[in-house]
């Protein structure tokens, strides 16, 4: 009985640590749209990068033709065909081949990882179009869906600053990544020019904005996390004379490494960094997405399982380390069949725990649910964060959305695309970033503000953008 107290009392201490008032939220937000402003005003201003993207218009519906897009960024690459007629009211679906990264490619040598992409992107060319004409005169367009941090130098080419969410090879920092690409395409005799380098953020705001062109802003919330927005170009001060066409730009905000002392960080987080491959790096990241989740619930568990006998004497497998995947602890936390059948079978299976009794099973579902509510709520600070920096958050001050009629002002309507598996796939991860919106806006503006998952943004969007930029148009 004692025991089981301990464990009880680690989950209320986490509990507390984890906590996410409204209050606390808005000092995220807060905290958030400062940062950005460092971040645009200076180089090396704020954790935020603030990276610009050379994409100063975004597709419209009438680019026509055929383009490819590569996108590689997380757990899988895909590649993908689009065609396109010149109708945005018909957006077909385009052909996508999905492929695993085999864990070694993430930590081994570029050349391996360009290999097998342009391995993979040669065989779907040939599988769509038929062998005959590979060789073909008329030079293909791909849009480069890279979603890792990267120093654009145009919108088609850019180096690599660092890798995240478990990728580290070396040897590519520092490097142009589309002339990476574009080397081993010759090699491997592929007849194709990168005509955009694109960040899956920048990918997804790129068809948003084809399907409603009130979208701006982007977030991706899978394996990573990440965010753009559109910026007045008068606005990133660190470019002074910026020139655009439009007078805009996409800024990729790289918001997986923003800090904050007002984030609820626990002890299972801070050991979690240390034991990452790129400590005090992306702490927002791994307080928020898929490739961190599951292992924060492990830590706690180990932690309960250390303080009492819950799990009962024997070794399980809870000191493994990223044993415990997000998808699993999504599992557990919606399993609905009263007696927690899956938990059971996940305990079991995956952490080799067997038997463990009812009362243990609605703790462990606890620890999932204060995870996810924590990153959930966090991610929603993050997108409100943007929506002030652009004055779309209903705040009042020099908002250029908003327009004032007699006592009553009127909001425009924002639309924010989202992507990513955490949030199109894991309901309770969407349904408490949902509810959390609408605490910090407060019902009339969050009627006004729509979050529109964005199907196969990352790669859909690049092909748009790769049509938009193609050095035919
Ligand atoms: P990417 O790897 O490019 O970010 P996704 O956006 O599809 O690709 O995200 C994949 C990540 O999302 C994986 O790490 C996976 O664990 C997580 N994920 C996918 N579906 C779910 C789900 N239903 N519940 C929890 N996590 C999920």
């Amino acid at each position: 009985q004692r025991r089981w107290r301990r464990a009880v009392a680690v989950l209320e201490e986490f509990e507390e640590a984890c906590s996410t008032s409204v209050l606390r939220l808005r000092q995220v937000v807060d905290a958030m749209a400062v940062e950005m402003h460092a971040g645009l005003a200076s180089e090396g201003g704020s954790k935020l990068k603030m990276l610009l993207t050379y994409v100063d218009k975004l597709p419209n519906g009438s680019e026509k033709g055929t383009y490819y897009a590569l996108d590689l960024g997380g757990t899988n690459f895909r590649v993908l065909r689009l065609q396109l007629v010149g109708d945005r009211s018909a957006i077909p679906d385009p052909d996508v081949e999905r492929k695993p990264i085999p864990q070694n490619l993430k930590t081994s040598t570029g050349e391996e990882l360009f290999d097998l992409i342009a391995s993979s992107l040669k065989e779907f060319i040939e599988k769509n179009e038929g062998v005959h004409e590979l060789s073909a005169v008329k030079r293909r367009e791909l849009g480069f869906t890279f979603s890792f941090p990267v120093k654009q130098m145009s919108v088609s080419s850019g180096i690599l600053i660092k890798w995240t969410k478990g990728f580290a090879i070396e040897d590519m920092v520092g490097r142009d990544v589309s002339e990476c690409l574009q080397q081993t395409m010759s090699k491997k005799g592929v007849n194709m020019g990168v005509a955009a380098l694109v960040n899956d953020t920048v990918g997804t705001l790129a068809l948003g904005h084809y399907d409603d062109e009130d979208t701006v802003a982007a977030v991706i919330i899978g394996t990573g996390t990440n965010a753009c927005y559109l910026e007045r170009a008068d606005a990133i001060i660190k470019c002074q004379g910026l020139l655009t066409t439009s007078g805009g730009m996409v800024v990729n905000m790289e918001w997986g490494n923003f800090w904050s002392s007002h984030l609820p960080r626990t002890s299972y987080d801070t050991d979690l960094d240390a034991d990452s491959l790129n400590p005090n790096d992306q702490g927002f990241e791994k307080m928020i997405s898929a490739m961190y989740l599951g292992d924060i619930v492990r830590r706690v568990l180990l932690r309960m399982s250390q303080e009492s006998d819950i799990f009962g004497p024997v070794a399980s497998k809870l000191s493994v380390p990223s044993i415990l995947s997000t998808e699993h602890m999504a599992a557990m936390h919606e399993d609905d069949s009263p007696d927690l059948k899956e938990v059971v079978r996940i305990l079991n299976d995956v952490l080799e725990i067997p038997g463990v009794p009812l009362k243990v099973r609605k703790l462990v579902v606890k620890v999932c649910d204060v995870v996810t509510r924590r990153a959930a709520r966090l991610a929603a600070s993050g997108i409100v964060g943007i929506l002030k920096k652009i004055g779309r958050d209903g705040s009042g001050g020099i908002t250029s959305g908003r327009i004032k009629s007699g006592s009553h002002s009127k909001i425009r309507r924002t639309v924010v695309a989202i992507e990513g598996g955490l949030y199109t796939g894991y309901l309770m991860f969407r349904e408490y970033l949902n509810e959390a919106m609408t605490e910090i806006l407060g019902e009339d503006v969050s009627a006004h503000v729509i979050l529109r998952i964005t199907k196969d943004g990352p790669g859909i969007g690049s092909a748009l953008l790769a049509a938009l930029y193609s050095s035919s148009n």
